[in-house]
C-alpha cells in the first residue's frame, strides 16, 4: 500500500539490531526512537541468524576482506528483526542510523549515540536498508512471508498526516 503523507511517500524498510545492539541492551532504546519518529511497527522478532541468511543479505560485499568476519558476527547471537513503515522512512532511519563507522557518526544518530563503545566498524549496532529495492528484498529474506508481518494502521493517523 502507497499513500502521500506531504511529499513522501508511505514505504517500508528493514530495520535490524545487530548482536551487539541486543547485548548491549538497546532494543528498547532503538524501538522508541523509531516510535517516536511516528512510524509504524509492522514485523518485530528476534531471530537467531543461520549462515546462509547473513551471507545472502551482504551478498554485495562477498569480495570485501571483512566479509567472512561479518558473516560470523551476524551470527554471533540473536538479532532483532524489524519492519517499520513510514513517509520517506527508507531514508529517514538511514539519517536516525548515521554514518558506517560509529566512530565517524554524528551525535544524535544511532550509531553516534550508541556505537561508539567498540571503535570497531562491524559493530555498529544496527543496519538499516539502502534503498527501496533493498527493502523489499531484506523484508523477503528476513520475514517467512507476509503472515509475520501485521497490516494496521494506528487509530491517531489521521490526525498526524496531512
Ligand atoms: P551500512 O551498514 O552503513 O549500510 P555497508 O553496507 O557499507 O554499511 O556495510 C555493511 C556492514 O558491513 C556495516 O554496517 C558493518 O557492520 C560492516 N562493515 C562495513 N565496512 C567494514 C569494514 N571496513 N570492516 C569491518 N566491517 C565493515
Amino acid at each position: 500500500m502507497r499513500i502521500f503523507a506531504g511529499r513522501f511517500e508511505t514505504e517500508r524498510t528493514y530495520i535490524m539490531i545487530k548482536p551487539d545492539g541486543v547485548q548491549r541492551g538497546y532494543v528498547g532504546e532503538i524501538i522508541a526512537r523509531f516510535e517516536r519518529k511516528g512510524n509504524v511497527l509492522k514485523g518485530l522478532k528476534t531471530f537467531q541468524c543461520p549462515k546462509a541468511v547473513a551471507e545472502e543479505h551482504y551478498q554485495d560485499l562477498s569480495e570485501k576482506p571483512f566479509f567472512g568476519d561479518l558473516v560470523e558476527y551476524i551470527c554471533s547471537g540473536p538479532v532483532v528483526c524489524m519492519v517499520w513503515e513510514g513517509p520517506g522512512v527508507v531514508k529517514s532511519a538511514r539519517k536516525m542510523i548515521g554514518a558506517t563507522n560509529p566512530l565517524e557518526s554524528e551525535p544524535g544518530t544511532i550509531r553516534g549515540d550508541l556505537g561508539a563503545f567498540y571503535a570497531l566498524v562491524g559493530r555498529n549496532v544496527i543496519h538499516g536498508s539502502d534503498s527501496n529495492e533493498s527493502a523489499e528484498r531484506e523484508i523477503a529474506l528476513w520475514f517467512g512471508g507476509d503472515d509475520e508481518l501485521v497490516d494496521w494502521t494506528p487509530t491517531i493517523t489521521p490526525w498526524t498526516r496531512e
